[in-house]
């Protein structure tokens, strides 16, 4: 993976768990990492942390929300690398309330950061990635877009758009040579987990034929590769990572 050197690589949600590993591990390609978080103190921390490491990012937080915030920095970032190759779309929170206990703002914030940031990052780095004739665009997916879940409807449904905006982008966009996949991971060890209580969690390591929950690394390596040349053939698919929970 030897043409990830030098790539400049934008990670949204890289502030902590699978988004940070996943700028860990494009760092150790010696791709150019930019990643972005929800405010300055998170990115800060971040950039700090990775630091320590010896790895040297760069950090923003655009409300993903506003197209024109976007636009701005994805400029700024461009005027100061030169091209965008890699866009990942991570960032993404979760629900887990019944829908009678769920308000229509509940369901609105979910598929605002999962579903429309998405579509704002990704309409912003397109006329870089045209205008080079290449480029990769990858989305965290999740594996509850396959089967859904028995709570939370707005997480399930959120993802299950992010396959359709993957999909639909992949042909639309591979003219350009401009490939896009989502990776669907399995439950993940992250904060987001971590919050989950012990009653939810243990049933669900039971049902995974690998017998563990994934972890991040696991994740990072599947963006690795989609980024890679070693997927150049490789357009609209929704990899699943997951030890076979969805099987
Ligand atoms: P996490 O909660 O550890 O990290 C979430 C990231 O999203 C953070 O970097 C945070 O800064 C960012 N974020 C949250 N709200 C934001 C906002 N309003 N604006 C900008 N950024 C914001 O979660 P994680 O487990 O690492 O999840 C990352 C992705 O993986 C999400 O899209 C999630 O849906 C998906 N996923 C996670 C699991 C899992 O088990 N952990 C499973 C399947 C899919």
């Amino acid at each position: 993976m030897h043409d990830l050197e030098n790539k400049v690589v934008i990670i949204t949600g890289g502030t902590r768990g699978i988004g940070l590993e996943t700028v860990r591990a494009f760092c150790e390609k010696g791709s150019k990492v930019i990643l972005f978080g929800s405010k300055k103190e998170t990115v800060d921390k971040a950039i700090e942390t990775l630091k320590l490491e010896g790895k040297i990012v760069d950090g923003y937080y655009p409300n993903l929300n506003s197209y024109e915030e976007i636009d701005n920095v994805i400029k700024e970032i461009n005027d100061k690398y030169g091209r965008i190759d890699v866009l990942i779309n991570n960032a993404g929170i979760s629900a887990n309330s019944k829908i009678e206990d769920t308000t229509s703002d509940d369901f609105i914030k979910i598929m605002n950061l999962n579903v429309n940031a998405m579509f704002n990052m990704s309409k912003a780095v397109v006329p870089y990635m045209k205008k080079n004739k290449s480029g990769v665009i990858l989305n965290t997916s999740s594996m509850v877009s396959i089967y859904g879940q028995p709570s939370g409807v707005g997480y399930p449904a959120s993802k299950f758009a992010v396959n359709g905006l993957t999909k639909s982008l992949a042909r639309e966009l591979a003219p350009f040579n401009i490939r896009v996949n989502a990776v669907a991971p399995g439950i993940t060890k992250t904060d987001m987990v971590s919050s989950l209580p012990k009653e939810i969690i243990e049933p669900l390591i039971k049902t995974i034929p690998l017998g563990r929950i994934g972890e991040p690394r696991d994740i990072a390596n599947a963006f690795l590769f989609l980024a890679s040349d070693m997927a150049s053939y490789i357009t609209g698919v929704i990899l699943q990572v997951d030890g076979a929970a969805t099987n």
